[in-house]
């Protein structure tokens, strides 16, 4: 079996409808595919709906934007969580907001050096989709400023780029007691991905445990080999199982579906843990 918990469609910075990326699941021979777009359920209908038609198993999933108090981003895999829990979603429904506000903060930062405009940007994020910077990075491509998303996130949309602006996101023991309020499995994603940013010490892993941390998200490119052994350690010291996946985005990003896979151990125990609503069969 190959399981596949980590990836994004159009619904946020993925560049197939999650019909489609369903489709690409069933193409690369991916058995259970977890959809995970960012602060959004919007694309588990449409997804489910194709793993019927084609036989893939589909895990419903969000991947939750969090920031710690010292401004480091951390995000958080939540499975099979009720999507209409109220607590949960008004967190979400709040990043999501912010980051529309922040899109157009950094457009209208970009637009005093660049030849670009806010509708520059939003003729790349499907209708009702969770803004972030790879819709930005789409525009710089179009204007021929860069010449793909990882070159822009590489130079004018770094988080220590002069044009980075950061948005409200709960912290992440928030987002996980939220997350098991509403009958979902929370998993830490890509913990150790330095090459995005700062990544959190021990304190944040202790908090989140102790909200009810259920995994780490151990298999990641993003993740550097030498600190598996660290993440490995904390996951057998504190009863956490662990996953691997692609974090897929389509075209927008080199990742692979079933690049990283998740054993059947840890995706049995995702089912028993998740109240919220059911894997798709
Ligand atoms: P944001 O959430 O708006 O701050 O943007 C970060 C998101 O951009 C991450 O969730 C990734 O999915 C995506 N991202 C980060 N690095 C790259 C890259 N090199 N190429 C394409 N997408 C990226
Ligand atoms: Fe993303
Ligand atoms: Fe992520
Ligand atoms: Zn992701």
């Amino acid at each position: 079996m190959r399981i596949d918990l980590h990836a994004h469609s159009t619904v946020s910075d993925g560049t197939e409808t999650p019909a489609e990326l369903v489709g690409a699941a069933a193409e690369a021979g991916i058995d259970v595919l977890a959809i995970t777009d960012h602060d959004s359920t919007s694309g588990w209908d449409d997804a489910g709906a194709a793993a019927r038609r084609l036989g893939v198993a589909l895990v419903p999933g969000m991947e939750v934007s969090c920031r710690t108090p010292e401004g480091i981003s951390v995000h958080v895999l939540s499975y099979l969580h009720d999507p209409a829990h109220p607590g949960l979603l008004e967190e979400v429904t709040k990043a999501r907001d912010a980051r529309l506000s922040r899109a157009e903060h950094m457009v209208s930062l970009l637009a005093e050096d660049y030849p670009l405009s806010w509708d520059d940007v939003t003729r790349h994020v499907a209708p009702g989709a969770t803004v972030g910077r790879p819709h930005i990075a789409d525009a710089l491509v179009a204007a021929g400023l860069v010449g793909d998303r990882t070159e822009a996130f590489a130079t004018i949309l770094s988080s220590r780029s002069r044009y980075f602006v950061q948005h409200y996101a709960p912290e992440p023991a928030l987002a996980v007691s939220l997350i098991r309020a509403a009958g979902g499995v929370p998993v830490f994603a890509h913990p150790v991905a330095s090459a995005r940013g700062r990544t959190v010490g021990e304190p944040v892993y202790r908090a989140m445990i102790e909200a009810g941390l259920a995994g780490l998200e151990v298999y990641h490119r993003d993740n550097p080999e030498d600190r598996r052994p660290f993440l490995l350690g904390l996951a057998a010291e504190n009863g956490l199982f662990v996953t691997g996946s692609s974090d897929y985005h389509g075209a927008g990003k080199p990742n692979r579906l079933g690049e990283f896979t998740t054993s059947a151990e840890a995706l049995g125990e995702i089912e028993r843990q998740g109240r919220g609503t059911a894997v798709v069969r």
